[in-house]
């Protein structure tokens, strides 16, 4: 524990928003008490981890990487947190990330933007980039990250580590500052696939304080076996190769994959889906119609910052205009507007529909095959500073991501086969499907 607090306190990276240098030390002495002592630990007795700095852990800071937030303490701890600390796991530091989970590349957070584990000039990805980088470079064991439309896949991607989407609903949202409701994932990254195992079967398990968490069964460490993978069937969505926004090195690494897959008798079949434009728009209207509403209690009366007036609205008004970030307040007018009357109509239900007719491709589209491959990014990480001038190419840089988000499916995020990974999905709480595949696959 002191030598991971050691290296995230000297990082260059901007990966840490606070360390929990205190507590964290002492926890630790517990630990080695316990061991002194001779008494059973737990599972992940005296393991360093860190947490995306959304998640409520008592006592300490929890800033959304924002003015707002700057210098609001969490008043109780999220479930997904209190499951890992009572199996003995340690949280030495609360990370870096886009503000409210608005981003794909660290870089909107008053804490600097975070710098890419391989490549410092590069971001780190987003929106939980704090976090993977800390795990690429072995300063956490894992991170609990949030993955709302791919702030865990598409950064794992970009730092070369394993991270995973969970099942809409697997590990409850309790404690974790909603972004957008109905997408937000509780999502670990590790450096290896029996790390995720392990964390996700803790983290899981239904919540009576999140009404959409699921039961679902214990992922055992046979699943690693992968007898059995020569008889799968694996899906590739034909739009998202043909696409003209792919690198064309990312599209032949990927087609290799396949190719490689088909040479070892595995059937490979082409699949259609709907294309990256449909997909981002579908999600950003449904993401912003949600963070606006959910960040509507955010005015300075009951959380966080406040800049006085004399006028009560105006101090509403002020407030949020300060202390929301140019990105946070795009997302915040944009979820308005396709929530206004005269609009929500043609926008916001119109989303809604393409939702569902996602959520029923994919249950059509695993009937036919086990898993479904695709590129993680349409492309390389961009230079630090480039993403902010373009908001919307930036939103395009999601095309491969979110449409697993809207599908509710759990996907992972595998550092091989292309230079930003490749994406491993299965249907709905098939878990154990995506990690025996990716256990081939590595
Ligand atoms: N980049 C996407 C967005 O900005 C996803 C972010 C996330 O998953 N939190 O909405």
């Amino acid at each position: 524990v002191q030598e991971k607090l050691d290296q995230l306190k000297s990082n260059t990276h901007n990966s840490v928003n606070s360390l929990l240098e205190d507590s964290a030390l002492a926890l630790a002495k517990k630990v080695d008490a316990k061991i002194e002592n001779g008494e059973e630990i737990g599972l992940l007795e005296g393991i360093p981890f860190g947490i995306k700095d959304v998640y409520l852990l008592q006592g300490t800071y929890t800033t959304a990487s924002s003015d707002m937030l700057k210098k609001y303490k969490s008043p109780y701890t999220a479930t997904s947190i209190q499951k890992l600390l009572d199996a003995g796991a340690i949280p030495i530091v609360k990370e870096n990330c886009d503000a409210f989970g608005h981003g794909s590349s660290s870089e909107n957070t008053i804490f600097g933007a975070v710098k890419n584990a391989v490549n410092p000039e590069l971001v780190a990805g987003g929106s939980s980039g704090g976090s993977a980088v800390n795990v690429a470079k072995n300063w956490t064991v894992f991170s609990i990250g949030g993955d709302t439309g791919g702030s865990v896949r598409q950064p794992a991607g970009y730092n070369n580590i394993y991270g995973l989407k969970p099942t809409y609903g697997r590990i409850s949202r309790y404690g974790l500052m909603a972004y957008a409701s109905s997408t937000d994932c509780v999502s670990p990254f590790a450096q290896n696939l029996e790390d995720l195992r392990i964390v996700l079967n803790i983290m899981s398990g239904h919540d009576i304080q999140d009404q959409t968490t699921i039961d679902s069964e214990t992922i055992e460490a046979d699943v690693f076996d992968t007898k059995g993978v020569k008889d799968f069937t694996v899906g590739y969505y034909r739009n998202f190769v043909e696409s003209d926004a792919i690198d064309p090195k990312i599209k032949v690494d990927f087609m290799a994959v396949l190719e490689q897959l088909k040479a070892k008798g595995i059937k490979v079949k082409e699949l259609d889906f709907f294309d990256g434009e449909t997909l981002v728009a579908t999600y950003y209207t449904i993401a912003m119609a949600e963070t606006a509403s959910n960040l509507s209690r955010l005015d300075g009366t009951n959380y966080g910052s406040r800049i006085y007036d004399e006028n009560l609205k105006e101090s509403y008004a002020i407030t949020r205009s300060e202390m929301f970030s140019e990105e946070s307040k795009r997302r915040i007018v944009g979820g308005n507007q396709v929530l206004s009357q005269g609009h929500s109509d043609a926008i916001y239900l119109k989303a809604l529909e393409l939702r569902d007719e996602i959520i029923e491709h994919f249950a059509h589209d695993f009937k036919e095959v086990d898993v479904v491959l695709s590129p993680v990014t349409p492309n390389n990480p961009p230079k630090i500073g480039n993403s902010l001038k373009d908001p919307h190419a930036m939103y395009l840089s999601d095309a491969y991501t979110v449409g697993f988000s809207l599908g509710e499916v759990p996907t992972l995020t595998i550092p091989k086969g292309t230079a930003t990974g490749i994406q491993i999905t299965a249907a709905k709480s098939n878990e154990a499907t995506i990690f025996k595949f990716a256990n081939f696959l590595k």
